[in-house]
């Protein structure tokens, strides 16, 4: 599936390397699975690292390491490839949109999704994951922006249908925006199809500039 398809935004290192390391809260975790799952170039990376961690597990010999916490980074080593075939078992209803990683959070595909509005035509859908930060599937209507806004912490926006661009660049299917705290954007989904993105937020996002009654419906997000 989306072999040929270019991907020109990717996932930064830090965030290969902690995904790989296990420490990721599970809505960051799953934004990086399914980039991962449709990305050669992330999914390489990730590998290289694994196996840097097995080059430096040698190099520390087992007596110094110690039997308990070797077995631990073993487990970690190994947890990173299970966890991905995990969730690359066949679901029942197969969605061509939804990457694998996404399927058990999006039971049924996105044509079951309930979608909760937020203004201006954005609906939304939280999808169950622990609470650490929030994974949603953010529904855009072609044309809309999301209002001018900051972030507080992490935003990963990762596309699954349509696209969007805003100060960073043009975003299609598969390709992934990371933005921190210094980053302030109007994302504007593409004329030609309504957008459909996965976001993670570890922290509400900051909105600026928007009369009240318009921001409200959106500090929700
Ligand atoms: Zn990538
Ligand atoms: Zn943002």
């Amino acid at each position: 599936m989306m072999k040929n398809m270019t991907i020109n935004h990717h996932l930064t290192d830090d965030l290969i390397m902690a995904y790989s390391a296990g420490t990721l809260a599970e809505a960051v975790s799953l934004a990086v699975a399914t980039h991962i799952s449709l990305c050669d170039e992330c999914r390489a990376n990730l590998e290289s690292h694994e196996a840097l961690g097995g080059a430096v597990l040698d190099s520390c010999g087992v007596e110094t390491i110690g039997k308990s916490s070797l077995q631990s980074v073993l487990d970690r080593i190994h947890s990173a490839p299970e966890r991905m075939s995990h969730l690359e078992r066949p679901a029942q209803r197969r969605d061509a949109r939804l990457p694998k990683p996404l399927e058990d959070y999006v039971p049924g595909g996105l044509d079951a999704i309930k979608w909760r509005p937020v203004g201006m035509g954005v609906r939304q859908a939280v999808l169950p994951t622990s609470s650490e930060a929030t994974a949603r599937l953010l529904y855009i209507p072609a044309g809309t922006a999301i209002p001018d806004h900051g972030h507080s912490g992490l935003e990963l926006t990762l596309v699954l249908q349509g696209a969007f661009h805003d100060e960073d660049g043009y975003f299609r299917r598969g390709d992934i925006e990371v933005a921190h705290e210094d980053l302030q954007h109007t994302p504007v989904a593409d004329i030609s199809e309504d957008c459909i993105c996965l976001a993670v937020t570890d922290a509400p996002l900051k909105f600026k500039g928007l009369l009240p009654r318009i921001a409200q419906p959106f500090v929700g997000i």
